[in-house]
């Protein structure tokens, strides 16, 4: 599904991401985990070619984005996206904002896009929520609907920048929960994330980064009781 192979990016002298290879199967949920500024934003933002990498090639679902002539906005339907702060529009409803992308980049007609949105809702379990203003919505509301919105391009893998960071901590676990659901039924996955316990719960495999190289990859076993590498001991001995 995803195959990094040699990412490199810079801006300027700042090597943000320095030789990078990463690959993600087909329903695994992958875990990316490091401390602050080594580079884990900047690696899931070139899977979608939010940045461009400076070499290196990035393949997703067999299209190579580097290659200019690959349409990205066809690949983009295909990859959703959930941010820290969840980017919703605060001027329109919930359910408007789950409708947007499919009505205007599917052109689906909007009932069966105001179904699939109300399905979505009892997916993330804000049933109730179709008709309401998103400022009057929770931090972990909003990201619930962000996920939902995300969903609704129907798309084959999922990207999670700290989509739990910016919540009060009485939050996060109903978001926690519904992407653990999306794990169990089969989703494909990459999460970036300070919450170690759904790495350890739910991830198939933990990629450490630090300093823009992955340091050590491998099961939540292997990482979490038998880390090899220094820098990821001493990680884990701030975060546990
Ligand atoms: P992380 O997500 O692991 O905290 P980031 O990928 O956000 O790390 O950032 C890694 C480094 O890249 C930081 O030093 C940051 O300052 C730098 N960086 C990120 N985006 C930009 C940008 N658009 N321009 C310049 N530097 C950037
Ligand atoms: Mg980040």
């Amino acid at each position: 599904m995803v195959d990094v192979k040699d990412l490199v990016k810079s801006y300027g002298s700042n090597h943000v991401l320095k030789g990078v290879n990463f690959q993600v199967e087909k329903n695994e949920v992958v875990v990316i985990i490091g401390p602050s500024g080594s580079g884990k934003s900047t690696l899931l933002r070139t899977l979608n070619k939010l940045e461009e990498p400076t070499s290196g090639s990035v393949v997703i679902d067999g299209k190579d984005i580097s290659d200019p002539k690959t349409d990205m906005n066809k690949v983009r339907e295909n990859i959703g996206m959930v941010f820290q702060h969840f980017n919703l529009f605060n001027n329109l409803s919930v359910g408007q904002n789950i409708m947007l992308a499919p009505v205007e980049l599917k052109r689906e007609n909007k009932e069966e896009a105001a179904d699939q949105a109300k399905r979505l809702l009892d997916v993330v379990n804000l049933s109730q929520k179709f008709d309401a203003k998103v400022q009057s919505l929770s931090g972990g509301q909003k990201q619930r609907v962000a996920i939902a919105r995300a969903l609704a391009m129907k798309p084959d893998i999922m990207l999670f920048d700290e989509p739990t960071s910016a919540l009060d901590p009485e939050m996060v676990g109903d978001v926690l929960q519904v992407m653990k659901q999306l794990a169990k039924e089969g989703m494909t996955m990459v999460v970036v994330t300070h919450e170690m316990g759904f790495a350890r719960e739910v991830a198939d495999r933990v990629v450490f980064v630090d300093d823009g190289k992955i340091l050590e990859s491998g099961t939540p076993d292997d990482i979490f009781n038998h880390p090899k590498n220094a820098r990821l001991r001493s990680f884990l001995e701030k975060v546990l």
